[in-house]
Parts: C-alpha cells; structure tokens; sequence
C-alpha cells in the first residue's frame, strides 16, 4: 500500500526541487534491484540514488522502465541520481561514461550526477570490466592512481548541463579543502554534497560551508554503522549500533517510532537530505515516513552529542591503499 507521505522538496540553487527522502543503491541485489524500485515507486519513492559502482543501474532502469509503462509515474516526476566512478575523471571520458550509464538507465537525463570520489584511478575500459572497483587489475591487487585534477572533472561535469545529460552536478566525499578550491575555478557550484553523515559523524563544519554557499547536502550512511557490518568492517563491529544507543531507543520510545525513524528525522530537521537503502516493503515504507513527526531541540542536541567523529566510508577501512581521507 502506498504511503500518504508528502515528501518535503529541498530547493537547489537553480530552482530544481529534490525530494528530501528516497531511496539508496548501493548493495542492492542484482537479482531483486528491479522489483524493489518498482515497489519503492509505487509505495511513493521519487528519488533513487545510483552509481557506476554499485553495479546495479540495468536493474534499476527496469523497475523505473516498468513503472513508467504501468503508468505509475512519469519520468519528470521522478529524480534520478547517477555518480562518475573514479576510473572515468579524465576529461574525455565524463560524457561518453555517462552516456553509457544514462542508456543503462534507459534514460535521457540525470536529474543529478556526481563525482564520487575526489580520486582519479587509471582509466579502465568498460569493455574489459565494469563497473572497474578501486583496482587496475582483475585480481583486485594493485590501485592506479590516474592524471586527471579535479578542476579538469569538474570542467567535464560542468559540460554535461549544456547537453542536457544532467540536470545539476554534485560533488561526494569532498572535504572542506576541495570545496574551498573548487570554488575558486567552478563556473558552476555544486548543486549537492554527498557526504556520509550519521550521529557518530556530524560533519558539523562542513554542512555549515556548504549552507554559506547554497550547496544543499544529502547525508549517506545515515544508520551508521549497520550499513558497514554488512560488509565484515572491523570499526562497524565494534561500535554499538546507534540502533541499540540508549539515547535513540528512548526517543523512539517517546515518539512510538522506531530508532531508524528517529535517525532519519534527526537528519531530516538538520536540513540534510536522506537515502536509506533497504530492500524489504516494511523498511521502505518506514523509511519514507519520517518528516510527519517532530524531534524537540533538546533531542536534536541529545542525538548530536553521540559525535564520536567515526567514518566508516573510508577505503582504508576495506584494506583498499587509498588517503583520500588522510
Ligand atoms: P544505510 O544507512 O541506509 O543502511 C542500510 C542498512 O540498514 C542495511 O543493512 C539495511 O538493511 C538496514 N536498514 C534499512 N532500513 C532499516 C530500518 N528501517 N530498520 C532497520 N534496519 C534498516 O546505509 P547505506 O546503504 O550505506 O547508505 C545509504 C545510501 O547512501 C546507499 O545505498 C548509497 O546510495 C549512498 N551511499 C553513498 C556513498 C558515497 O560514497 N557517495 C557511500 C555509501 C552510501
């Protein structure tokens, strides 16, 4: 059954709305991905967030392709998020990349497209493997760095408007430094930065230079550390889940919502967008009802005294050589 839900809009600096709540990618099964966006489209999931490397973008193409065709939603209702993997940040090769992505998609346009990493790796062809992961070789042994700087990316990414291939361009996994550089050469500003952002990781300085420059922030990872014990990360192991966090559990006692709902509103009433991934009807349903309720300040406050300054969404944490974060 589809939620009554009105999803709030959150305003970006070209007047576009992005839907604050939909629905994350990464990790969804190849073998349930098109059923699962089907179902999220029909319970009232807009936004979807996708990229080259979760290796699933056929898959959600179809949910959204089926959709379309049951006359569910029609492609301008919906908001399509793609992310330019590392291996395709020579200049060259942004538009043919995406082009591909888009006709994986089945689509003409993103509605947003970002770079996902300020790392360039060595271009791997797509005919060789696809999506290309963080290494060089097939055996996953070596990491090669590419030649490509961020303004040249950027510059790609920039190009893609006038094309018409996006709607607006973002930036992930940007710390305040780059930020602050590439502002010094963008025609465009980012319209979004995607950054992992949950109790644990507040992030607080970072939202507040984007808020300076109009730049609308969309917060990954929101349950901490559940997403990464799903990858066998020894930091996630070790940490309580914020799910079980006295602190979380009392308040979704008070409010009779559940801990994910009240992390998800936490973000949400920071002004953070918000794309929790999950697979299950009753999650995605749950997910998507979180801006119908109101945390007072003080649970605001208590929530983000749970800064602890852990990020999980470090290659490092996989064993993969990469210092971006350094
Ligand atoms: P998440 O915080 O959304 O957590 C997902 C985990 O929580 C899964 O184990 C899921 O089964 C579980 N879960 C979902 N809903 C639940 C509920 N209501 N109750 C209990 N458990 C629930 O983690 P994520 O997938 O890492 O992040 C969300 C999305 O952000 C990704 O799918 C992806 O689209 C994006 N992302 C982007 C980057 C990046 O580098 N830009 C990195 C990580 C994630």
């Amino acid at each position: 059954m589809a939620t009554d839900v009105q999803t709030p809009k959150i305003k970006l600096a070209n007047g576009a709305e992005m839907p604050q709540v939909g629905l994350g990618m990464w990790k969804m099964d190849n073998a349930t991905c098109a059923d699962v966006i089907y179902r999220a489209i029909k319970d009232g999931y807009r936004l979807f967030d996708g990229a080259c490397d979760y290796g699933n973008e056929k898959e959600g193409g179809e949910g959204v392709a089926r959709a379309i065709k049951d006359g569910l939603v029609k492609r301008s209702e919906l908001f399509i998020i793609s992310k330019l993997w590392n291996s395709f940040h020579d200049p060259e090769q942004v538009e043919p990349i995406v082009r591909k992505q888009l006709a994986d998609w089945d689509v003409d346009y993103f509605d947003l497209y970002y770079i996902h990493f300020p790392v360039s790796l060595k271009y791997v062809d797509p005919k060789v493997r696809y999506p290309p992961g963080w290494y060089f070789d097939d055996a996953g042994t070596k990491v090669e760095h590419g030649k490509a700087s961020l303004q040249s990316t950027w510059e790609a990414m920039e190009a893609l408007i006038p094309a018409g291939l996006a709607k607006n361009i973002g930036v992930s996994n940007y710390t305040g430094a780059l930020l602050l550089d590439l502002f010094t050469y963008a025609k465009t500003k980012p319209a979004v930065v995607q950054v992992e952002h949950h109790p644990y990781l507040l992030q607080q300085s970072l939202l507040d230079l984007c808020k300076s420059h109009g730049i609308a922030v969309t917060g990954y990872s929101s349950f901490g550390p559940q997403s990464f014990r799903d990858c066998d990360m020894d930091l996630a192991q070790s940490i309580e889940l914020l799910f079980d966090h006295a602190v979380i559990t009392t308040i979704a006692n008070r409010h009779r919502k559940t801990a994910a709902q009240v992390l998800l509103r936490w973000s949400t009433q920071r002004g953070i967008a918000v794309i929790p991934k999950s697979n299950t009807q009753d999650r995605l349903l749950e997910n998507l009802d979180v801006t119908s309720f109101d945390l007072s300040e003080e649970e605001i406050k208590q929530i983000s005294g749970l800064d602890r300054g852990f990020r999980f969404n470090n290659p490092l944490n996989y064993g993969i050589p990469v210092y971006n974060f350094a």
